[in-house]
């Protein structure tokens, strides 16, 4: 029904924003253990993500395109052409890629990043 289909879109949406915005705020060059800590949170997050057809079809693009961790822009772009992926199976606009990480500003300067060790 509509609500359900409204609740399922914002769920997206939020979700997406957090996925985007943690991938363009991730180190420029990450350490091992930063690297580990993004690989385990797309692993986790596709496992845990609510809707179950969503998290199962999520999961298997994730074997096919395996998260890439070994830089911020790497990782960005990763995360733009996994969506687009996803927009093309639900009969989505194609995004644009090229400027992703200006795209997904946190607010929050890169001096005050977190101590992601
Ligand atoms: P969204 O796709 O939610 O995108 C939000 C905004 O992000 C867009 O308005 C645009 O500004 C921007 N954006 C769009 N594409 C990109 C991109 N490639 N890179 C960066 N930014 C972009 N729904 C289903 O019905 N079936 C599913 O199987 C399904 N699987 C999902 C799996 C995951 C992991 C997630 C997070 C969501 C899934 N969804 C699924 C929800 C679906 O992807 C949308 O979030 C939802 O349909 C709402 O779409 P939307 O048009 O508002 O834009």
């Amino acid at each position: 029904n509509m609500t359900n289909e409204t609740l399922k879109a914002e769920l997206g949406n939020a979700s997406w924003k957090l996925l985007h915005t943690v991938l363009a705020r991730y180190p420029v060059i990450p350490s091992t253990d930063q690297q580990s800590h993004l690989s385990n949170f797309i692993t986790y997050f596709a496992k845990v993500y609510p809707c179950g057809d969503c998290a199962r079809h999520f999961q298997q693009l994730l074997v096919k395109y395996p998260p890439q961790i070994s830089t911020r822009s790497n990782a960005a772009i990763w995360g733009c052409h996994i969506h687009n992926l996803v927009n093309e199976r639900l009969n989505k606009t194609i995004y644009n890629c090229n400027h992703i990480i200006e795209d997904y500003q946190c607010g929050c300067g890169e001096e005050e990043q977190p101590d992601q060790q």
